[in-house]
């Protein structure tokens, strides 16, 4: 029995050593180094070569290094038996929350125009909104969202949030599906995105929905490149229906030289650092997770295929 770290591009000596430590004597392979594939039962994967899995026959469960897993389900050759399994964490949760907040109070108080300003020796105070002047609109209100959301009542802002389902969360104002997504976007004025990349979601930050938020609206995207169409949002900032952009996540990783986002005045770029999964915090899950599987017993964190999240 065996359990197999597959992340081409990403150094998995911090996972390694976290896994030997939590479970020691565990025989672990990093692929692509020479390996049975016929011992292997367990997988931790972050962006595997597409249909890699299916040359696995006793693979019972895809652990994703990540809270996303669109890596996995976006794999047309994945095998429908194999479990997919994400990493639901209290720290990443609230590294995003923080840095969502960042981004907010960053835009609220003009920080980024006073670093130009700076930069042009030029002195001009900006007048600015309080926070509980501002509605903020969160989609998505999973693990990420929903954390979020917290944060920002606690800090004074009003806040509302859309998902599949009805929520309960304090001070948040709760807007279901597609019916109520119009009702949603009228009043917001920061739309953060925190929604799984799935096909219902994909391409889902385009012109007809930026046209929905009132004018001056900003966007702060930390969920997944695919689901922003770029050119509508330079469109919609152009010309003056939006105020600007914070994007966290691309279509392509880095984002190309040159590319209009680079130097966009009313855009500001962040290397996919929102929040970081730390080996030595979610590791103790994933062996839980493994000690699950050996001991026939239901595993935690387990994704809905039929959703895909
Ligand atoms: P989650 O717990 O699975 O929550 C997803 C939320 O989205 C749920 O509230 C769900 O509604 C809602 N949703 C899904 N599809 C929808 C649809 N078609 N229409 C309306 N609502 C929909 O996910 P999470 O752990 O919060 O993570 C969210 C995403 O953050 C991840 O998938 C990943 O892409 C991204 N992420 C980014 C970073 C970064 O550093 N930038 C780091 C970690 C994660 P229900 O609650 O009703 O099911």
């Amino acid at each position: 029995m065996s359990f197999l770290i597959v992340s081409p591009g990403k150094d998995p000596k911090a996972w390694v050593e976290a896994l030997e430590n939590q479970h020691p004597g565990l025989n672990i392979y990093v692929y692509p180094e020479d390996h049975d594939k016929e011992e292997v039962e367990f997988a931790l994967t972050w962006n595997h070569p597409r249909g890699l899995f299916k040359n696995y026959p006793n693979l019972k469960v895809v652990a994703s290094m990540g809270a996303g897993v669109d890596h996995i389900t976006s794999d047309s050759g994945f095998p429908e038996s194999v479990k997919i399994t994400r990493v639901v964490d209290p720290l990443l949760a609230e590294d995003m929350s923080y840095f969502v907040m960042t981004l907010i109070l960053n835009k609220l108080r003009n920080l980024s125009i006073f670093q130009q300003n700076q930069a042009e020796e030029k002195w001009k105070p900006i007048s600015y909104k309080r926070n509980r002047e501002v509605t903020i609109g969160i989609m998505g209100l999973g693990e990420l969202g929903s954390t979020t959301a917290r944060l920002l009542v606690q800090n004074g802002f009003n806040v509302r949030g859309w998902a599949n389902s009805d929520k309960n969360i304090e001070g948040v104002e709760s807007f279901v599906g597609e019916t109520e997504q119009e009702e949603f976007l009228n009043k917001t004025e920061i739309l953060v995105n925190l929604l799984p990349l799935t096909p219902q979601t994909e391409k889902i930050l385009n012109k007809e929905l930026f046209e929905k938020l009132p004018e001056g609206a900003y966007i702060i995207n930390v969920a997944r490149g695919e689901h922003l169409v770029e050119h509508d949002l330079l469109e919609m900032v152009d010309s003056g229906h939006l105020s600007g952009a914070a994007l966290d996540v691309f279509w392509q990783e880095p984002i190309r030289e040159g590319h209009p986002f680079w130097s966009h005045p009313q855009i500001k770029v962040t290397p996919h650092i929102a929040s970081v999964t730390h080996p030595s915090s979610v590791v103790p899950q994933i062996v839980e997770n493994y000690e699950r599987m050996m001991d026939e017993e239901p595993l935690k964190n387990v994704v809905a295929l039929d959703k895909g999240y």
